[in-house]
């Protein structure tokens, strides 16, 4: 056979890439090469950065580490299998039994991410008789989870309780299960759920309520605990997902609520059964992460402390921060619109060469017209940090006319 005369089947991902690079939302990535932490060092440029979801600093937490090489000393660097066949060790366990005592729950398990915790739940609870009741701006990994369970999907409004029952009543007569699921947090605008309301739904019509606290996880609620906590709807919430790769500073994801929901993941939940758990270092590392959240709440309060801090000042310049034909924030993300995709790029290209990562984010992370860079405090900026990045953001948004 002759090969050279063999046309290429994936010419046209190229002729998409040209069609990205010509509406300026083509990027490279950013390569960090140091630590992950509030100053450090992207594509051998020293930066203040406002990119990460580490937002208590966890990621270099000596207790952290310690456990991470300890774990990794006695135990070596992978689990060797999945879970149902021979990979669940003694870490994987602690670390479940620890996180459904800290949400005070009957039972929890532990997935490779946030993502799969989502898709895995959702698509393992539900079947194509169901209904799935969701957020308009709920995360990728609960739409893709919906969509793998063929379930029907019925999307509300962003955070519109009204609509959301107009959704539930329409279905009120259908026999399948139904499921009203939300964000804790909104990754893209850093605005809360509804979740009382929500909560008050679910009860009237007698569906499944699940909690994708995936941002909450660490920063909202007594230590962290999510915004089942810091609304106080401990136990109208059946579903809770979390987060092991924001706050906790690690990678992973669970899934909290009763005992015989987490039996039933054990045995339905397709990544847990189909993809290799966690190694060790990681299960110990989560382990000691919860001990830190119980240890020094001083941390949130500083993550609070200067998310309160910068939103004022990002007012005061003049950003559009949210809440202007957009939802407003409440918590340590902070989205600075400024409408088209390219110029949102161009922005965060400016600020990296005056020493600032912030990403831009555009279509279809947002919807259209809404592009935007978003910032995200952490713990460990420093007011020096936080004023130096300021000033960047000021000089810059004045010569890319976002702010007068
Ligand atoms: C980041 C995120 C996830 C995925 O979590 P990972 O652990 O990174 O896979 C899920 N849901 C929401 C809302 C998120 O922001």
């Amino acid at each position: 056979m002759n090969t050279a005369t063999r046309t290429n089947p994936l010419t046209f991902l190229h002729d998409q890439l040209e069609d990205l690079k010509a509406k300026g939302t083509y990027f490279h990535l950013r390569v960090l090469q140091d630590e992950q932490a509030a100053v450090c060092t992207f594509d051998g440029k020293k930066v203040i950065n406002l990119a990460s979801n580490n937002y208590l600093g966890l990621t270099t937490h000596p207790k952290l580490r310690e456990a991470a090489l300890e774990a990794t000393r006695k135990y070596g660097v992978g689990s060797g299998a999945v879970r149902t066949i021979a990979g669940t060790m003694s870490l994987h366990m602690q670390l479940e039994e620890k996180i459904a005592r800290f949400k005070n729950v009957e039972a929890c398990v532990v997935f490779q991410s946030g993502f799969t915790a989502n898709s895995g739940t959702v698509s393992a609870i539900l079947g194509k008789e169901d209904f799935i009741i969701s957020d308009e701006l709920n995360h990728a990994s609960i739409i893709d989870g919906a969509r793998l369970s063929r379930a029907k999907i019925l999307v509300f409004r962003h955070k519109d309780l009204g609509h959301a029952e107009e959704q539930l009543a329409s279905v009120r007569d259908q026999p399948g299960h139904k499921l009203l699921i939300t964000d804790g947090v909104f990754s893209m605008d850093g605005d809360v759920g509804p979740l009382p309301g929500l909560c008050d739904l679910a009860e009237k019509y007698g569906a499944i309520m699940m909690v994708d606290d995936a941002h909450a996880s660490g920063v909202l609620g007594r230590n962290g605990r999510g915004t089942i906590d810091h609304f106080n709807v401990h136990g109208r919430v059946d579903v809770q997902v979390g987060t092991l790769s924001k706050a906790i500073g690690a990678l992973g994801g669970y899934v909290c609520g009763s005992r015989d929901l987490i039996e039933f993941l054990y045995h339905r939940g397709r990544p847990f059964l189909f993809s290799t758990s966690h190694p060790p270092s990681v299960a110990a590392t989560c382990l000691a992460a919860f001990d830190v959240l119980e240890k020094e709440p001083e941390r949130i309060d500083r993550l609070w402390e200067n998310t309160r801090f910068f939103k004022k000042e990002l007012g005061n310049l003049g950003f559009n921060i949210g809440g202007k034909n957009t939802p407003a924030s409440e918590t340590p993300i902070t989205p600075l619109i400024v409408g088209e995709g390219r110029l949102a790029m161009e922005f965060s290209r400016e600020l990296f060469k005056e020493g600032v990562m912030a990403t831009g984010i555009a279509f279809p992370t947002v919807p259209e017209g809404k592009a935007r860079i978003r910032a995200i405090m952490t713990a460990t900026h420093t007011r020096e940090d936080l004023d130096q990045a300021l000033e960047v953001l000021k000089r810059v948004g004045k010569r890319l006319g976002i702010i007068s």
